[in-house]
């Protein structure tokens, strides 16, 4: 207790006997602020207005008691101390003050050290609980204040986050969400309630199988700053978005969580990709424009120019279209444009580009072609898709188009070329009347037109009966007898002669025509070898070639079954050939239609084996019968080693698979003594006979009939 507090400590003495406050004023004065009272009822009054930090209280006074007015005294001012004064000198009434809230007892008649001890002791007490008291009383001013300042700063930052147009949000450690703000559930779509509390879910991120950098980093709780992202809203839908992340850390630095921050740039993106839209379009037909029609013509050009293959440009533009719009007006020629646009682009392959470049004029793309007549295909294509009535403002319109045709690598090897040469055989198109499509090359005008030419005819020879058949007989290795034929198609043309096989069946594939035609020397042959046989001629077996689009028809062996029903001829007299390639396309449904030829009795040889793929491993696990090695082996086996190899190893394959062999193309005589020493079953060739016309075919048969015994003599030798 410093001096100074001693000094200026107020004591309120309050007794009834004058005496005894007399002394205790005279007593105390000395150190002490003395004020005197005779009764309780004054001394709570004074206390009202006054304060002192000891009351010195007689408990037994006229009116109110001391122990009575204790409490009062300490509602008034709490950090009042009060001691007792007695005369009682027993314990139960220093019980009953303290009970009451004294701090101190001090019993009449009293000792001075007493009475000084017990005041100097009272208010140091005093001192210490009004001290304690004014600093609890500042720290919770403080806490209030800081409470106060926090609330406004954290209702400020709260405003800020709910009001933000980013969505908000912050993991913890976990990678739960701990906060959710509205513009991230209008953002996801997923409100704050359902969120809270669960982690992030990977639905939120577009590529779920792939954690997005910013998802990375804001798991591992690293800053990013503004990286485009793409994110999934709850509907499914992608949103395009800025991604910001920063560590959340404690005031000591350690991290706890992540808090994200997104910006919806959907907008912005769509806005972009609408100019790069309408950069690289045409606004009227929504087609690819120039720009970018020359940005896929060089790309593709790279690319084939790679791979030694061939691409082509074709420029495609209606006839009289000015005519058009001088009649009905620009608005009816816009929409004429924009249902060529349709036509065109609806039909196109992948990988193409259809694009309008200016006025009328159309141009296509075609990024890989495998020869002139698949540019002429696609010409004639167009030709066709156009020829249907437009319908504008209520008028039939009929269209025609000229079309001019650039290839690459004949009319130039890079796009500025290509294009050029397009435009002059467009040029070339319209000068020559329209209704037509021009290669640049003048001798591809020719080709394409002769075999234009070509296809009409071939649509006509069915019904026109300009088809025959030919036989070739085939021929036993060990008795040198005809043991079986190949039925061999010929086109009797009648301007341009006899046409090869080679020269139409190609065409005849690329048309489809391939599939009546194909039937027709089928039924044919067939019937052939009924009338022979009824004849009695030694006709065993008749071969008959498939071509790839026949083989690949569904009801095949439907056809089949059904032509050897209605000849009559025994399935076991019926081969057919096919080439590798054909039975390669597509295994799965090829094992499954030989199963089923087979099932009925037919043969099936593999043609030109060798040829093609040679996949001899594969070769067991198809229902073949017989091998026919490609001519090329036979023919230069004499001479060259390796195809010596080559077929002396098909023949021992074949027969460890149980395949008979027949060797084509067997010309000399030399070829015949080869392919006897290696056991080749069967041979055929023009060292025996060409393929000849039925009359001529049956001749040799009947040679043979009436000749038992007596072998053709180039067995003999
Ligand atoms: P291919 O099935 O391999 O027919 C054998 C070809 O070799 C026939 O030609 C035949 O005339 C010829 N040839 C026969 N012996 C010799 C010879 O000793 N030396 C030489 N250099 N050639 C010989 P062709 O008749 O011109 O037929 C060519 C190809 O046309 C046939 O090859 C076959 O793939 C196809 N073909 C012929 N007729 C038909 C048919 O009716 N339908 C189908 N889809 N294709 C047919
Ligand atoms: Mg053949
Ligand atoms: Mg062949």
């Amino acid at each position: 207790m410093t001096t100074t507090q001693k000094s200026r400590a107020r004591i309120l003495i309050a007794d009834d006997e004058p005496q005894i406050r007399e002394m205790l004023h005279e007593l105390l004065s000395d150190d002490y602020d003395c004020q005197e009272v005779a009764s309780a009822e004054e001394a709570l009054a004074l206390l009202c207005t006054e304060s002192f930090q000891l009351v010195l209280s007689d408990i037994t006074m006229s009116g109110l008691s001391g122990l009575d007015m204790v409490p009062q005294v300490l509602k008034l001012a709490p950090d009042t101390v009060v001691i007792m004064i007695s005369g009682e000198q027993n314990i139960e009434s220093a019980i009953r003050a303290m009970r009451v809230g004294a701090f101190d007892y001090v019993t009449k008649p009293f000792a001075i050290q007493h009475v000084e001890a017990a005041v100097e002791r009272a208010l140091d007490y005093q001192a210490l609980r009004a001290a304690k008291r004014y600093y609890e009383n500042f720290l919770e001013e403080i806490v209030r204040q800081r409470t106060a300042e926090l609330h406004k700063t954290n209702q400020t930052l709260r405003t800020l986050i709910a009001a933000a147009p980013l969505a908000i949000f912050a993991l913890d450690e976990a990678a739960r969400l701990t906060m959710w703000n509205p513009a991230a559930a209008q953002i996801f779509g997923w409100t704050e309630a359902e969120v809270l509390g669960r982690t992030l879910p990977l639905a939120l991120v577009a590529d779920e199988a792939q954690q997005p950098t910013w998802l990375q980093a804001a798991l591992r709780h690293e800053p990013t700053s503004g990286d485009e992202a793409r994110v999934r809203r709850r509907d499914g839908t992608e949103v395009d978005v800025n991604v910001w992340t920063a560590a959340l850390t404690d005031a000591d630095g350690a991290g706890h969580g992540t808090m994200v921050v997104m910006a919806d740039i959907s907008e912005r993106k769509q806005a972009e990709a609408r100019i790069n839209f309408l950069a690289y379009h045409d606004t009227l037909t929504n087609l690819p424009n120039r720009v970018l029609f020359e940005d896929r013509l060089v790309q593709s050009l790279n690319l084939v120019q790679r791979h030694s293959q061939m691409l082509a440009v074709l420029f495609v533009a209606p006839d009289r279209f000015k005519k058009f719009t001088d009649t009905l007006g620009h608005a009816a020629g816009d929409q004429l444009l924009c249902a060529v646009a349709e036509r065109l682009r609806g039909n196109l392959r992948d990988g193409d580009t259809v694009a309008r470049f200016e006025g009328e004029e159309f141009s296509l793309l075609l990024s890989s072609i495998n020869g002139t007549e698949d540019a002429a295909a696609v010409a004639r294509w167009i030709q066709q898709a156009l020829s249907p009535p437009f319908k504008v403002e209520g008028h039939e319109l009929y269209l025609t188009a000229s079309i001019g045709i650039g290839l690459y690598p004949y009319d130039g090897a890079d796009a500025q070329s290509l294009l050029k040469n397009a435009g002059a055989a467009l040029y070339r198109a319209k000068q020559q009347g329209g209704n037509q499509y021009q290669f640049y090359t003048a001798d591809m005008n020719e080709r394409a037109l002769k075999r234009l030419a070509l296809e009409n005819n071939l649509r006509r020879a069915i019904d026109a009966e300009e088809f025959v058949v030919y036989y070739q007989p085939q021929m036993s290795g060990d008795t040198g007898r005809i043991v079986g034929m190949e039925a061999l198609v010929r086109w009797q043309q009648p301007e341009l002669g006899l046409v090869p096989p080679s020269d139409f069946i190609p065409l005849a594939e690329d048309t489809g025509l391939i599939e009546p035609i194909g039937t027709w020397v089928l039924r044919t042959a067939l019937e052939q070898t009924k009338r022979w046989q009824t004849r009695g001629l030694p006709i065993q077996r008749v071969a008959v070639n498939l071509s790839a689009r026949q083989f690949q028809r569904p009801d095949l062996a439907g056809m089949v079954a059904g032509l050897l029903a209605e000849t009559g001829v025994s399935p076991n007299c019926l081969e057919l050939e096919l080439t590798e390639s054909s039975i390669m396309h597509d295994t799965t449904g090829a094992i499954a239609v030989l199963r089923e030829l087979q099932q009925m009795g037919v043969r099936v040889a593999v043609d030109d084996f060798g040829a093609g793929y040679s996949s001899l491993a594969y070769l067991k696990h198809l229902p073949i019968d017989v091998l026919k090695i490609d001519q090329a082996f036979v023919r230069d086996m004499t001479s060259d080693p390796n195809d010596a190899a080559i077929v002396m190893a098909i023949i021992t394959l074949a027969h460890s698979l149980k395949l008979r062999v027949v060797a084509e193309g067997v010309e000399t005589e030399e070829h015949l003594r080869f392919l006897r020493l290696l056991r080749c079953d069967e041979m055929q060739g023009y060292l025996f006979s060409r393929p000849l016309p039925a009359t001529e075919f049956e001749h040799l048969l009947e040679g043979q009939q009436t000749d038992v015994g007596q072998n053709l003599s180039a067995l003999h030798v």
